[in-house]
Parts: structure tokens; C-alpha cells; sequence
């Protein structure tokens, strides 16, 4: 009963189709917890959730999942509490984490949404599906639109459409429209049914304006000179992990750097932090086993808190 008015429309075999899928979601943002509420209604098998950051005031107007009385803590720990209580059917498995190259075999499924904020991991996500052959969707919204592209494999990837760039728009500087956010998570929802049921996942790329209500479909082209294509791996080698990321238009820095989490945690346990077992919070640091998150207020003040709390 649960589905059954979606039946009508793709039939048992596909429900059942959905039913042995496991899908991975990076990123509860505003795609992700959109997309991770679309799935988890449409009745996947199992959901592997990560994200790194709590829930904040801002993120309410257009993250679904997330209500006042759940700001300040783990957007992943939330989601899977959320999400189990909307389709108990669903095995969710969350990681409050970073992803990077050292832990991205955690979203190893058999399709993967991109639901991040910045082309780094999006770089990452792309060399890792083409390694292990998995399909993934990339989706992107700043301000009034947003683009969603099904990279399948052997077929364009996101580095034969996309060069490494400096200048992202972000929505922090430019803004976006909760509407775009859930119709653009939307589509991508709807094309990851088309992948896991084998019924026709679009080709183009698709990029829609909510303000104009225009979709355009791009067609694009295999870059036969692209390195992810030819498995130079530079992401997914850690070559072009930076160690120090300021993230446009936030007050957010990352550091990764090898350090003791255990032994670093014990010594903070001491000055007060908050312990959410895989990550912790101190001060203004979320701290994870392979990089910290820091709100600061320059660089100097990230590397200087970095530095006073973390060691050299
Ligand atoms: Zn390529």
C-alpha cells in the first residue's frame, strides 16, 4: 500500500528494482535533504548519508529535514532520525564526517548524488565512480537555477565538462531560492529512479531557470584529453587535497593535517567539548579524524586557533 501510488506509474518489478538499491547522498544541504526525503519515501532499500556540518538558522529556510529544535547538531545524525521515522522500510546509515580520499570508500553503492558545495569534491566523487564504475548525479543551485547532469559509466564525466575552478558562485555570496533547491533535487531524484530501474536516464545536461521557468538541455561532449576519463586520478590519489581551504563567501576554513584525534580529543575533553564519537565540537572547531572545520574570522585567526588547540 505504502506504494502504490507510484506503481501505477513504474510497476512492481521497478519498485522492487528500488527496493535492492543502495544509494549514497553527499551532502544534506538543501539538495540532500530534499533528495534523502524524495528516497526514502520512494522506498530504496538502503541510504548512506554524509555530511559535515550542524544545523544552523540559515539553513531552515530551505533544508526540509531540519526544524528549530534541531539546530546545532549533526545534519547526518538529525537526517537518519528524521528519516527513520518517515519509512522504518529504509536501512540509514549516517556518517557525520568529511568526506575525502582517505574515507570515500564509506559511500561505495550502487548509485551516488552529488549534493555537496564545491567542485573539489565533486572532483573526488567523479574519479572515484569512474574507479569503481559507479553511476552518480552531480546537481547544482545557486540563486535562481541550477543544473543537474547523470554521469554514467564510460559516458562524460564531470572534468570533460568542467575545468577546475577558483571562482564558484556560492549561494553564501549570491543567495538561493528554496524553490529552485527542491525542484532541481527534484529532477535528480526522478533521474536516479531512471538509473536504478534502467528506464532511460537523460543524456544532456539539464539546466533550469525558476525565475524565467525556462529547462534547457545541454547537449555535451567526452573530452578525449580528460584526465578523470584516462584514470590520472589526482583527487582520489589525495595530489590535490589542498591543506588549507577557505570556503567562498563563509567565515569557513578547513585545515587537513595529520594529527592524534584520539589523543588531541583527550586533551580537549578537559576545556569542554561536545562529543558526537566520530567528530567532535570545541570552540568554534568541528575536529574529524582527517580535517577540521573552523568559523573564524581571517586566516590568521583560523591557523592561529588551529595552532593553540591542535599543535603544529
Ligand atoms: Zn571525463
Amino acid at each position: 500500500m505504502r506504494y502504490s501510488r507510484q506503481e501505477i506509474l513504474i510497476g512492481k518489478k521497478a519498485q522492487q528494482k528500488l527496493r535492492n538499491s543502495t544509494v549514497s547522498i553527499v551532502g544534506l544541504g538543501a539538495l540532500g535533504s530534499v533528495s534523502a526525503n524524495l528516497l526514502a519515501r520512494v522506498g530504496i532499500g538502503k541510504l548512506i548519508l554524509i555530511d559535515r556540518d550542524l544545523v544552523e538558522i540559515s539553513n531552515l529556510q530551505r533544508q526540509d529535514l531540519f526544524t528549530e529544535e534541531h539546530l546545532c547538531k549533526p545534519k547526518a545524525s538529525v537526517a537518519k532520525e528524521i528519516l527513520d521515522k518517515i519509512n522504518s522500510e529504509v536501512e540509514i546509515i549516517s556518517y557525520f564526517d568529511d568526506l575525502n580520499y582517505k574515507n570515500i570508500n564509506l559511500i561505495k553503492s550502487g548509485l551516488i548524488l552529488d549534493c555537496t558545495d564545491n567542485l573539489e569534491t565533486r572532483f573526488l566523487i567523479n574519479e572515484f565512480c569512474i574507479k569503481n564504475k559507479i553511476p552518480w548525479i552531480y546537481s547544482s543551485a545557486v540563486k535562481d537555477s541550477g543544473y543537474v547532469f547523470n554521469i554514467l559509466p564510460n559516458k562524460v564525466c564531470l572534468k570533460c565538462i568542467l575545468k577546475d575552478s577558483k571562482a564558484e558562485e556560492t549561494c553564501e555570496i549570491s543567495g538561493v531560492l528554496n524553490t529552485i533547491t527542491n525542484l532541481i533535487a527534484s529532477i535528480q531524484v526522478n533521474e536516479a529512479i531512471k538509473i536504478l530501474t534502467n528506464n532511460n536516464p537523460e543524456k544532456d545536461l539539464i539546466f533550469v531557470n525558476i525565475n524565467k521557468n525556462e529547462l534547457t538541455k545541454i547537449k555535451v561532449k567526452k573530452d578525449k584529453t580528460c584526465a578523470a576519463c584516462n584514470k590520472k586520478f589526482e583527487y582520489l590519489n589525495g595530489k590535490k587535497q589542498v591543506n588549507f581551504v577557505k570556503y567562498c563567501g563563509s567565515n569557513v576554513y578547513k585545515i587537513n593535517k595529520d594529527f592524534n584525534f584520539n589523543k588531541t580529543k583527550q586533551n580537549l575533553k578537559k576545556l569542554g567539548i561536545k562529543d558526537f564519537k566520530t567528530a567532535f565540537q570545541f570552540k568554534d572547531m568541528t575536529i574529524f579524524k582527517n580535517s577540521v572545520l573552523i568559523k573564524a574570522n581571517s586566516e590568521k585567526e583560523a591557523k592561529s586557533l588551529y595552532s593553540k588547540y591542535m599543535g603544529n
